[in-house]
Parts: structure tokens; C-alpha cells; sequence
């Protein structure tokens, strides 16, 4: 029998301290030492089991954490307070004065805003490339280079790394492939596929719940305590640590992850096949017309499918706000940004979540002022929802 992520996941078992079948919420910044000298060997990094003070660790984010690393097939993992949290310390411990980052082009604006214009100012400097195309990112690696940055999905324009491929280059050039797994977990399991670290928004499909922001670093042991080390590291230092409470509550969501993700799959690849049939331009990596269709499908983990995301085209930015507006006035899903919620939401990349990336630059990546993004909810009758947006799209003029 294979072990999948999901059942990773689902193998967990955690008791409370009083036989609770939910583990114990550790609701201290502070602990207890029996013997000072305990306390010293902590702080050296030598006193396995113990915790010292909740921003270096605590037992529900590590908790939290093992069923994450589970999931992703990593050691172990650093849960943090926001996916920027994770992705910022994750960088900035790989990377000193002088090294060198290749990134995908069509990244989170987040993360690209913070390559673009922070990093540079410690004299990290990033190249960015069309993760698609093999031969341009290893036409930019430089011997100063020391990571190798994409999302399996990207966001907003659906591109899909060759995960397997570039951690054949990045092994050949002695480089960490970060991978952001935010659009795709269960779908894909970078770490199966070569990637060496994998970070998540929890902000998303994995909390599901839209009601806080989380994020996680899932590597080595060896990073993990890089990560955590009180004199250098950048968990530790930077100090983006997730809140107790919070770790036990996303850690109740995460059990239902695969019930979810197949939904959202579901659910997306009909109204994929719908868009598309109408004309409407439409991407999503279910369909035989995404230019990566086979690259998806050769990674993934089957059963969980292609994912909750995708695009539309509708011209301008006009008819998408109308359309968008029209949609959430039929209840049909709310315009906002974010993902991985019950309902569907939607918004138009280009002057919302990627206008950190300057207009010039949305052009030649491809992404337009029509675009819309689709975060496709768990619906329970997904043609119904589907026969009222096509009206919606009649009314504005999209069809
Ligand atoms: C939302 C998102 C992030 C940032 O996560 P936060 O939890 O908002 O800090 C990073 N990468 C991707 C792909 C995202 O969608």
C-alpha cells in the first residue's frame, strides 16, 4: 500500500494531557525549568523536548508543524504567522550579502514586491525568468546564485512548474529549490518531485476558513533549526511566530483538507469545461488547451486534482469589475482576494493582488486587465451556480 500526503495527514494521532482527542492548546509564552542548567542547555540548542519561550517554539505550532511536514514528506517544519512570515525568513536565512536568487516571473505580488524592491537593499539581487522555460533559468544562473524560487501554481496566471526538471538544474548548480505549494497542496508533493524546501500560505486552502493568516517552512531538521537558532536565525529573529490558538485551530482544519481539495477540483474543472465551451478564454490546468496540462498531470497525486484556480479573460477591466459585481450581487461568490474559502471568490489580479508588479511588466508576462481569478468554492451544486454566472456573463456583455 502507498502512503499519500492526505493519509499522512490522517495518521497523526495526538492525545490532550487529560486523554482529550485533541491535543492540549499550550497557552504559555513562558516555561518552566526544573534545573537551571536545563535552561542553559536549551538555550544552547541541546535540550530536546523542552520549551523555552513560545516565539522559538511551542507545543501546539509544533504540532501543527509534524502534520504539515507530514503532509509534505519533509522531516520537520516551522509554522509561522503569515505565508510572507515563512517565505521572508525561509530567503533571508539561504541567503547572505552578495548571493543571488532565480524566481519565477509570475510569483505572488508579495513576494515578488519583496525580491523587486527589498532584498536588493541588502545586495540580494534576483533575476526573473520564465519558470516554464528550462533554458532561461539556467541561462540566469549565476555562480553567486544560492536559490532556485517558483510556486508549483503560479498566482495569478496559472503557470505550472516542472518541479522534477528544475530540481535536476538546481542539484547541477548546487542550489535550494523553493517551492511555494499555496495553489496546489495535495494535488502536488514537491518534495516526492526534487524540491528541497516547501512553503505554504496556511492563509488559504489549507486553513479554509478564512478567518486568520498562517504560514509554514517544511524542510530538513537542519533548516528547521537554522531557522529557530537564537543567536542567527530568521524565525527566531525576525519573530513572524503564529499564536497557539491559532496553530490548534488550523490544525482542526487541515483534517479535512482532501475532502476539500477534491471539491474545489471538482468544482473548478466543471466550470473550466463550461467557460471554455462557451468561448470565454479560459485557464486552468485540467484543460487540455493549458500549455503545462501535461506537466500537472504528470505530478500530481491524482485523486486531489487540478485544483480550485482559475482564470478568466474577459477583455477589460471594465467588463470584469461589472461581471464581478454582478456575481457577487447574485450571491454567486464574493469579490475579494485571498483563496481556498467555501465560496467562491473572485478579483481582478492586475489592479488588486499583482499590482505590486509595475504595468509594463504585467503586459509582457501575459497577465491582462480582464483577468479575473477564480477561487472556485465547495458549491454543492456547482451547475446551478454555473447556469448563473453565464447569465451574469450575458448581462454584462462578456458572451
Ligand atoms: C497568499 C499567498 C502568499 C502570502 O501568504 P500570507 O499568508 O498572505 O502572508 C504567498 N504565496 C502565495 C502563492 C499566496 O497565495
Amino acid at each position: 500500500m502507498i502512503m499519500k500526503p492526505a493519509d499522512f495527514i490522517q495518521d497523526l494521532q495526538y492525545f490532550g494531557e487529560f486523554g482529550g482527542i485533541n491535543p492540549s492548546i499550550s497557552d504559555s509564552s513562558t516555561y518552566t525549568f526544573l534545573s537551571a542548567k536545563t535552561m542553559f542547555d536549551t538555550f544552547e540548542g541541546n535540550a530536546d523536548g523542552c520549551y523555552l519561550y513560545s516565539r522559538h517554539s511551542s507545543p501546539s505550532n509544533l504540532y501543527l508543524g509534524e502534520a504539515l511536514a507530514a503532509m509534505e514528506g519533509t522531516e520537520t517544519s516551522n509554522v509561522s504567522a503569515s505565508g510572507m512570515g515563512a517565505i521572508t525568513a525561509v530567503l533571508m536565512q539561504l541567503c547572505a550579502a552578495g548571493d543571488h536568487i532565480v524566481s519565477s516571473r509570475t510569483i505572488y505580488g508579495g513576494t515578488y514586491a519583496f525580491l523587486k524592491n527589498f532584498t536588493p537593499k541588502l545586495n540580494i539581487k534576483t533575476s526573473f525568468v520564465d519558470i516554464t522555460s528550462l533554458k532561461s533559468v539556467e541561462a540566469a544562473i549565476t555562480s553567486q546564485t544560492k536559490v532556485l524560487y517558483c510556486e508549483s501554481v503560479s498566482n495569478p496566471l496559472l503557470e505550472v512548474a516542472d518541479i522534477e526538471a528544475l530540481s535536476v538544474i538546481a542539484k547541477k548548480h548546487n542550489l535550494q529549490l523553493v517551492v511555494d505549494n499555496t495553489f496546489s497542496p495535495l494535488s502536488i508533493s514537491p518534495k516526492q518531485l526534487g524540491a528541497d524546501i516547501i512553503i505554504h500560505s496556511l492563509t488559504k486552502f489549507i486553513n479554509g476558513a478564512s478567518d486568520t493568516i498562517g504560514g509554514v517552512v517544511c524542510g530538513t531538521q537542519e533548516l528547521v533549526d537554522n531557522l529557530r537558532n537564537v543567536n542567527d536565525g530568521a524565525a527566531m529573529l525576525f519573530g513572524a511566530t503564529m499564536d497557539s490558538l491559532r496553530a490548534a485551530s488550523i490544525l482542526k482544519n487541515l483534517r479535512t483538507l482532501h475532502i476539500r481539495m477534491k471539491q474545489h477540483s471538482a468544482n473548478a474543472m466543471y466550470l473550466a469545461k463550461q467557460f471554455e465551451s462557451l468561448g470565454v478564454k479560459t485557464v486552468y490546468p485540467g484543460l487540455d488547451t493549458h500549455p503545462s496540462h501535461n506537466v500537472f498531470k504528470r505530478q500530481m497525486n491524482t485523486e486531489f486534482g487540478y485544483g480550485g484556480m482559475l482564470t478568466i479573460d474577459v477583455g477589460t477591466l471594465e467588463k470584469a469589475n461589472a461581471l464581478m459585481e454582478l456575481m457577487q450581487g447574485k450571491n454567486l461568490g464574493y469579490l475579494a482576494v485571498s483563496l481556498g474559502f467555501y465560496k467562491t471568490l473572485f478579483s481582478a489580479p492586475g489592479s488588486s493582488t499583482s499590482s505590486e508588479i509595475p504595468e509594463d511588466e504585467q503586459k509582457e508576462m501575459g497577465l491582462s486587465p480582464g483577468l479575473i481569478r477564480f477561487s472556485v468554492g465547495l458549491d454543492n451544486d456547482i451547475k446551478r451556480t454555473f447556469k448563473s454566472m453565464s447569465a451574469c456573463m450575458k448581462s454584462v456583455g462578456v458572451l
